[in-house]
């Protein structure tokens, strides 16, 4: 084709109402004009996703994951085709696609379905006849004509996956705010929007808690090193790149701070200190799908000891009955949930070579006299457990500390 080829993502909140959907429109007829071959793909039009999870629990508070799929699949299905029709109307071509139909195949395994392959044969026909075209995000079909979902934020997911088979030169992804920020901006005013970040810090931060893109598509922008564009839909200025590399990156020891209030942390009381019984507990957990994130042993006191572990508030009830069952079996004894509890954690390539860093955390709490509950750390972030009250102060005073404000 020889022209540049883009793929643009609009999420939920820049779909969210019909000017919203004219404004996207707009920039997409924009980009077109001056020459580009583009893809867009668009989320559900607002919240309408959350909306249909919670009238699907007013039906059935255990519904067929199946079923779930073919409903919520419905939310993107009404942006692609409001969208088309706007961009019609501001007199280009546009043609709309839902993920089975641009044969966006996946495995079986509903609300989180993986893509195996993505036929791009439609796609590149509808862009030779110099069509916009426009697929929905999040969904896919298994090779029995099942519908299936990629999983929360899937559309991320569908961008970059089609970015890289169509060797697209870039993925926006076009969102509410500016871009990656040094923190979260409603909790640090004085929070900077980041210009280039690696794929692993943004790996780490989506997976720590900043919300902005899905954990999932970035790995696999990663692995198949797709550059990412996140900007804002209402703003003309450039976002964040996310990439491989970022020249000078050592001089920055941290490059963000991120919060995360949904966890909430499960110790057990009184575990038989003895080989195979930290295995036991964190296998049922397992076996029963309860990914578990943080985890502490305590010291051992007379052959036993209490063991602590965080896991997403949304399965903290299912982990509790898992638990509550193993702790019988072992022979272990009270089980304590605490849900008042916050994530804070730094992150940085830079922390790799610059000793000393974990320590300066620390002290930045203990003289905020904040008290760390649990410590976790990977080779390019540390986070602590703090109580919630403390999040927001704790935030802003490491973020003011490794010197990322204004
Ligand atoms: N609409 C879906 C969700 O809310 C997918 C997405 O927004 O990326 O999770
Ligand atoms: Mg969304």
């Amino acid at each position: 084709m020889g022209k540049k080829l883009i793929v643009q993502k609009f999420g939920g909140s820049s779909v969210a109402n019909v000017l919203r959907i004219q404004n996207a429109a707009s920039r997409i007829a924009g980009c077109k004009k001056k020459g580009a071959s583009i893809v867009v793909v668009v989320s559900a039009l607002g919240n309408t996703t959350d909306k249909l999870i919670e009238l699907a629990n007013k039906i059935n508070t255990n519904p067929s994951e199946r079923e779930m799929d073919m409903l919520l699949s419905t939310g993107e299905q009404i942006s692609v085709a409001l969208l088309a029709m706007a961009i019609h109307k501001l007199g280009y071509e546009a043609i709309s696609f839902t993920g089975a139909q641009v044969g966006i195949i996946t495995d079986s395994a509903h609300t989180r379905a993986r893509i195996i392959r993505i036929n791009t044969d439609k796609i590149k026909e509808a862009l030779k006849a110099n069509k916009i075209v426009i697929v929905a995000g999040f969904q896919g079909v298994t090779l029995d004509q099942d519908i299936t979902t990629l999983g929360r934020g899937g559309s991320d997911l569908t961008a970059v996956a089609l970015a890289k088979e169509l060797k697209a030169d870039e993925c926006e992804i076009y969102t509410d705010v500016k871009g990656i920020y040094t923190t979260d901006p409603k909790i640090e005013p004085k929070a900077k929007k980041i210009g280039l970040i690696t794929y692993d810090e943004m790996l780490e931060m989506a997976s720590l808690g900043a919300q902005v893109m899905q954990a999932r598509s970035i790995e696999v922008a990663k692995k198949f090193d797709v550059p990412i564009h996140v900007r804002s839909s209402f703003e003309k200025d450039s976002g964040t790149w996310i990439i491989k590399e970022v020249k000078n990156m050592e001089e920055v020891v941290v490059s963000a701070v991120t919060l995360n209030k949904g966890e909430s942390k499960i110790t057990v009381s009184n575990v038989p200190d003895r080989p195979g019984i930290a295995a036991k507990i964190f296998n049922e957990l397992a076996a029963k799908g309860v990914s578990v994130d943080m985890i502490v042993q305590n010291v051992s006191h007379l052959r036993s000891t209490d063991i602590s572990f965080t896991v997403n508030k949304t399965e903290a009830k299912k982990a509790l009955k898992v638990i509550k069952k193993a702790a019988r079996n072992i022979g272990a004894g009270e089980i304590l949930v605490d849900t008042d509890i916050a994530r804070v954690s730094i992150v940085g390539v830079g922390m790799k070579s610059h000793p000393g860093v974990a320590a300066k955390m620390f002290g930045v709490l203990a003289k905020n006299k904040i008290n760390i509950g649990m410590i976790s750390t990977s080779n390019i972030s540390i986070s602590c457990i703090v109580q919630k009250k403390f999040a927001e102060v704790a935030v802003r005073a490491l973020h003011d500390s490794f010197g990322l404000a204004k």
